[in-house]
C-alpha cells in the first residue's frame, strides 16, 4: 500500500546517503518516522534546507514499501541561533540525539513527546532559562517516558518523603532514586550510602520533571545543584535506560573545554 500523508515534524538526525540523498529521522507528534530526502545532501538541493538538524516544518512524506520519502517540506522554523552558538548547537545535537533514541517510532510516541522536544529547542533559542537546565528537564521527561523515572519526592527505599526530613537525602546509583539519610546511614559501605546532594535536590527534581518546559521560566538554581542534578540524570539515563552516554560525554567535554562566563550562581528554590 502506498500512501501520501502530511506531518509537521521537527529534525532529529541527518545521515547522508551517497552523494546527493539524506536519510532524515524525524520527531512527529505521534513518535518517530524515517525518511529519505532526495538531493537533500548538496546545498542547492530542493529539501537542503528542510534536512538540517533541528528544523521544524511541515513534511509531505510518500509511504510505500520500506522507508518513507519526503516529497515536500515546508520550514517554519529554521532555528539559526541554534546553529550559529557553539553552547547552543552542542545542546541541541545531544537533545536531538537523545529524542532520536528514546522516543518510539510512530504511532507509540508519550503525547507529550513532540510538544516537550519542540518546548525544549524553544528555550535554547530564547535564552530565558539556562540551557543545561533546559537540557535537565527534557532528560527528566526521558526518564518517565522510559519508565526510570521514580518519585523523586520520596526515599525509594523507605517511602519517607523527603520533604519532612532533616538532613540532605542521597542518590543511589545502584537503584536509581534519592534515598534518605536514616537509610544512607543504615548501610555499611560509602558505595551503597550513595552520592551526598545539595538540600532541596528532591523539590528540584520533582519540580522539573513536571514541568512544562514551555512555561519554565526563571529558574534560579545553584552551581551545586546544577552540578547534582547533571551527574544524576546522566547515570540515571544511561545505567537504567542505556540512552544518552557517550552522546552526553561529548555534550560535556564540549562544555568543559569553553571559557567559561561569569559564575551565575542562584539559590535554588524556595521552597
Ligand atoms: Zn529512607
Amino acid at each position: 500500500m502506498t500512501v501520501i500523508w502530511t506531518t509537521e515534524a521537527v529534525v532529529v538526525r541527518v545521515v547522508r546517503y551517497g552523494e546527493r540523498d539524506a536519510i532524515l529521522t524525524l520527531l512527529t507528534e505521534t513518535g518517530l518516522v524515517t525518511a529519505m530526502a532526495r538531493g537533500a545532501a548538496r546545498p542547492t538541493g530542493r529539501l537542503s534546507a528542510a534536512a538540517q538538524l533541528c528544523v521544524q516544518g511541515t513534511y509531505v512524506l510518500y509511504q510505500g514499501r520500506g522507508m518513507g520519502d519526503v516529497r515536500q517540506a515546508e520550514v517554519t522554523r529554521q532555528r539559526r541561533a541554534l546553529h550559529e552558538d557553539v553552547v547552543k548547537a552542542a545542546y541541541a545535537a545531544y537533545l536531538c540525539d537523545l529524542a532520536a533514541r528514546a522516543v518510539p517510532e510512530r504511532p507509540d510516541a508519550p503525547p507529550a513527546a513532540y510538544r516537550q522536544f519542540v518546548a525544549v529547542l524553544d528555550g535554547l533559542e530564547a535564552d530565558h532559562v539556562p540551557v543545561d537546565v533546559l537540557a535537565r528537564a527534557f532528560e527528566l521527561k526521558v526518564c518517565a517516558w522510559l519508565g526510570v523515572g521514580p518519585d523523586w519526592r520520596v526515599c525509594i527505599r523507605c517511602g519517607v518523603p523527603l520533604a519532612e526530613t532533616r538532613e540532605a537525602p542521597r542518590y543511589d546509583p545502584f537503584e536509581g532514586g534519592l534515598i534518605c539519610a536514616d537509610c544512607a546511614s543504615a548501610t555499611g559501605s560509602a558505595a551503597v550510602r550513595g552520592w551526598p546532594l545539595p538540600r532541596k535536590i528532591s523539590a528540584v527534581l520533582h519540580l522539573l520533571a513536571q514541568a512544562d518546559i514551555a512555561k519554565l521560566h526563571r529558574v534560579d538554581l545553584s552551581g551545586a545543584m546544577r552540578d547534582a542534578l547533571s551527574r544524576i540524570l546522566a547515570h540515571q539515563l544511561q545505567e537504567f535506560a542505556g540512552v544518552g552516554g557517550r552522546a552526553r560525554q561529548v555534550l560535556d567535554e564540549i562544555v568543559a573545554s569553553l571559557p567559561h562566563p561569569p559564575a551565575e550562581d542562584g539559590r535554588d528554590l524556595d521552597t
